[in-house]
């Protein structure tokens, strides 16, 4: 059989993708993990926050909240979102406000919202409702629910190990087996360039950036689940609610050599926690589990969506950063309106700025 789509990666990207374009075509999407989502897409703070990132970014955050507020019954909770500045960060958070569209806050109505929270060291604080918790599981679950009534397979535990390109079709080898489809979509996470170069196209200098997440015990054995997510000024540092639990990320984006299995490094914890320690009234003693992932970002930190410039059955669905869920269902709608030769409904320059075609 020949195969309309082979999309290689079985994340959010992967799997969006897959959903919107099986309605196309004939889709297989590979994976080389036994499960999908086992790397960045199963590591994430699955939040949905409208204004977080470049341009092109938060467009696509606007044009996909519609879809993740109401399709298949919606995949968002209320969550919210506060911003803290301590002693000299107060400049650092006037521009988070104005970049993220918050308001600003007394500090006694951050301990309304936090009961834990320092007094003593906050200086500053912005707050707005408008931020929500994303069921990650769900929404990857609902691509693939809709790729597979459209036809669409998945297979996990396959690996693409080569691709070659011969009379107009892909080959592309996953154990003793060769699979044949007239178009590949890279969705490959971290791992986009290396499928680029293993199909002969240049690739763009995606970089994998490792970001790390330390589960405890929420302050002072409070309930959080109504508690907002908060953030440091500037990004150095954010904490969440989780299960019951309270996340807190010390926010790095360390550069990895290779894309890779990642996991979280005890310094950088430790130099996160104690970022965001004072914070907070109550000491942290005792981390349970820790992890990380990497957001793979483009040259420019903004995704790469649409067919190769050199080779245009090559279609790049990459460079999601630390905003794969968030745009997934304008992303992927995106990449199938442009595969498709449909007007696209984000704004030309939107698209522009998304494309390939920018890397010249
Ligand atoms: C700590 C952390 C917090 C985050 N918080 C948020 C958030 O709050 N909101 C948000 O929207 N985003 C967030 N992100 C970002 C989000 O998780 C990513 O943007 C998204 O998961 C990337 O999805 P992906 O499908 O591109 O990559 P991945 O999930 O990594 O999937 C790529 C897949 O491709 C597979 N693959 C690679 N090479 C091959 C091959 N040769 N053959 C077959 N399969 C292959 C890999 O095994 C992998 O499963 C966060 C990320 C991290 C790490």
């Amino acid at each position: 059989m020949i195969f309309e789509f082979v999309i290689i990666g079985g994340g959010i990207a992967g799997t969006s993708a897959g959903a919107r374009l099986s309605h196309l075509g004939s889709v297989l999407l590979l994976e080389s993990e036994p499960a999908l989502a086992y790397h960045a897409s199963g590591r994430s703070a699955a939040l949905f926050e409208a204004q977080y990132g470049a341009p092109a970014t938060v467009a696509l955050n606007a044009a996909s909240k519609d879809y993740h507020m109401t399709a298949n019954g919606g995949v968002l909770r209320p969550r919210g979102l506060m911003m803290l500045a301590g002693p000299g960060e107060e400049d650092t958070l006037e521009r988070d406000i104005a970049a993220m569209a918050l308001d600003p806050i007394p500090v006694e109505e951050a301990l309304v919202h936090i009961p834990a929270l320092n007094p003593e060291h906050i200086r500053a604080a912005a707050y707005h409702a408008d931020a929500w918790d994303l069921d990650t599981d769900l929404l990857i679950g609902n691509f693939v629910k809709e790729m597979r009534a459209n036809g669409g397979q998945v297979r996990t535990g396959a690996a693409v190990t080569a691709i070659h390109r011969d009379a107009g079709l892909w080959h592309v080898t996953t154990g003793a087996e060769t699979i044949t489809a007239r178009q590949l979509v890279n969705a490959a996470g971290a791992w986009v360039d290396e499928v680029a170069t293993l199909a002969g196209v240049q690739p763009l200098g995606h970089r994998p950036l490792r970001r790390s997440m330390a589960r405890m015990p929420a302050p002072g054995g409070h309930d959080p689940a109504t508690w907002p997510m908060i953030i440091g000024a500037g990004e150095t540092w954010y904490a969440k609610p989780d299960a019951g639990k309270w996340i807190v990320s010390p926010a790095d984006e360390d550069p990895v050599d290779t894309p890779h299995d990642a996991w979280a490094d005890d310094m950088v914890l430790a130099e996160g926690i104690a970022r965001y320690q004072p914070f907070v009234t109550e000491e942290v003693t005792r981390v349970e589990t820790s992890w990380a992932g990497l957001r793979t970002f483009s040259p420019d930190r903004t995704l790469v969506l649409g067919r190769d410039p050199g080779t245009p059955d090559f279609i790049w669905c990459s460079g999601q950063g630390g905003y794969g869920f968030q745009t997934a269902p304008a992303a992927s709608q995106l990449l199938a309106d442009l595969v498709a030769g449909r007007p696209p409904e984000i704004a030309s320059e939107i698209v522009a700025a998304l494309s390939p075609e920018r890397f010249g």
